[in-house]
């Protein structure tokens, strides 16, 4: 019997001296090695009482050690939950509790905090460090190196990815062998991935972007990756010449523009440089381009389906837009009753594939809501298709804003905003509001060292858009709040703004 997605991934390397990881410190790692460690720590969740189809839950550093117990998850049928290392322990507890995990691994540092956690779920806790250090490395360190490897097959749960959370409570999207690897395998050949590259690879292990794209494209494609725990601008620029590739989000792409080290002789060893997760500006393609002559290649997808489009490797990537649905992935602009909307208009992105997940961790109302009968997963993401399929992303639906009876696509202000001089950036929302029912506020950042006046921005805008879409109100901050992924939270800004009218 075989694993469909441990043999296609891991277990293809096998006997293979090859590189597969490049470490900060220059040390490296193979894949001979690495199978090794995924084979003691198969052993290891074993031995801690896993079974097929258990739940275990990582907060984890971002570490060869932690990408092993993931290995070694797939191949024992373990289905793994890895945690954003920022999440406090009343966060781990609402996950673990949800996934109804059996072990919780975690680095020694958080061992206390999170020990009441894991009792309280009724969880056992074990620990890892970076190094392999802790109670799980001890035990691994015990174990042999031989895995009866569990059989699997397309359709079974591989992992539980919990969404960012930033529209709401974090969800657990199920995910199945065949769902990671139709996508992967999309990937590696629509980004021409081949054995002879160098993936530069800065970003966290614990999200889709860095675990699911940019890890399992350079395990099908067999090319090493540059492993570095987190993005250091420092770093990132001294692994550069050796890379043939990078992934990030556009955070990494405008923090490394800020940096005069970034030329095109730096970069004279890449082929491409991929964007998602967040919008990438259309100014940061083009400055990137500017300053490297490299297009940035941006794509779309999220925790539920993996990617769903992307701009051409050879062609044009158009920027401000995530390119043309994958081949296998169907996509549709529709309404809220699933109608199509006529092309070029905006609605809602919904999306069919191998690449679509099984549904929401036990919440089948939700699953029902949003995963339609037909297969169509409703995306919650506002987009339209321009005439040679293109597909732009405006927003979240849950972003759009609702004021005096008009709909206000937050992304159109914003864009009318980030074209005013002095103006690095904004985001765009709606509060509470006692006649317009939502009224539009602004939030902006001025550029590097310019003052803005918000009257004289209002009035700029009042060329630009119309009346009923123009800011009641437009706050100057130093900067807006995102999380690890580069993603503004909107949330936060509607809380601290919402007293704004009432
Ligand atoms: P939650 O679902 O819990 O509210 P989330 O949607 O942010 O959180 P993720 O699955 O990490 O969780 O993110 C997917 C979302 O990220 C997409 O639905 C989309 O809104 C956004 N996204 C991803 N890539 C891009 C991109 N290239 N351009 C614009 N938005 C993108
Ligand atoms: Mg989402």
């Amino acid at each position: 019997m075989t694993n469909h997605l441990y043999d296609a991934l891991f277990g293809r390397h096998a006997g293979s001296d090859a590189t597969f990881l490049i470490l900060a410190d220059g040390q490296t790692l193979s894949y001979r090695d690495f199978l090794a460690m995924i084979g003691r720590h198969a052993q290891a969740l074993r031995a801690a009482g896993l079974r097929p189809g258990d739940r275990v839950a990582l907060q984890l550093e971002k570490s060869p050690q932690m990408l092993a117990v993931i290995a070694a998850a797939i191949r024992a049928g373990v289905v793994f939950l890895p945690l954003n290392t920022a999440y406090t322990p009343s966060e781990v507890a609402y996950f673990v509790g949800d996934s109804g995990a059996r072990l919780l691994l975690a680095d020694a540092a958080r061992a206390e905090t999170l020990a009441p956690v894991a009792a309280d779920c009724g969880a056992a806790l074990l620990t890892l460090d970076a190094d392999g250090g802790g109670s799980f490395g001890a035990l691994a360190r015990g174990q042999a190196e031989d895995f009866p490897t569990e059989p699997c097959g397309p359709g079974t749960l591989a992992a539980l990815l919990y969404t960012s959370g930033t529209t709401g409570r974090s969800k657990g999207a199920m995910l199945s062998h065949g769902n990671l690897l139709s996508n992967a395998e999309v990937l590696v050949d629509h980004w021409r991935f081949t054995g002879a590259d160098v993936l530069l690879h800065a970003l966290p292990i614990f999200h889709t972007h860095g675990l699911f794209v940019a890890t399992n494209v350079a395990l099908l494609a067999g090319c090493p990756m540059i492993f570095l725990p987190k993005f250091d601008a420092d770093a990132v620029i001294r692994a550069l010449p050796r890379a043939t590739a990078m992934m990030g989000v556009p955070t990494f792409y405008t923090r490394l523009l800020d940096d005069p080290r970034l030329t095109r002789d730096l970069v004279a060893g890449i082929r491409l440089f991929i964007s998602g997760s967040a919008p990438l500006l259309a100014d940061t393609h083009r400055e990137w381009e500017g300053r490297t002559g490299h297009r940035i290649l941006e794509r779309y997808g999220m925790t539920e389906t993996n990617m769903n489009t992307s701009n051409p490797c050879e062609g044009e990537r158009r920027p401000g837009t995530v390119g043309l649905p994958l081949p296998g992935v169907e996509l549709k602009v529709c309404d809220s009753e699933g109608r199509e909307v006529p092309q070029g208009q905006i609605g809602v992105i919904e999306v069919r594939g191998p690449n679509v997940f099984q549904g929401y961790w036990q919440m089948p109302e939700k699953t029902k809501e949003e995963l339609r009968a037909d297969g169509f997963f409703i995306t919650g993401d506002l987009g339209r298709i321009d005439a040679d399929g293109y597909v732009t992303i405006v927003g979240r639906a849950k972003d759009l804003i609702f004021s005096g009876g008009f709909n206000v696509y937050p992304k159109e202000v914003e864009m009318a905003l980030d074209a005013c001089p002095g103006v690095l950036e904004s985001a765009v929302i709606g509060v509470p509001h006692p006649d317009f029912g939502e009224a539009v506020v602004a939030v902006v950042v001025a550029a590097k060292g310019v003052t803005l006046d918000p009257e004289a921005l209002g009035k700029h805008l009042a060329q630009e858009i119309a009346a009923f879409k123009r800011p009641k109100h437009i706050a100057v901050v130093p900067d807006l709040p995102r999380n690890t992924m580069g993603k503004v939270q909107k949330n936060l800004l509607r809380e601290r703004f919402r007293g704004l009218f009432q």
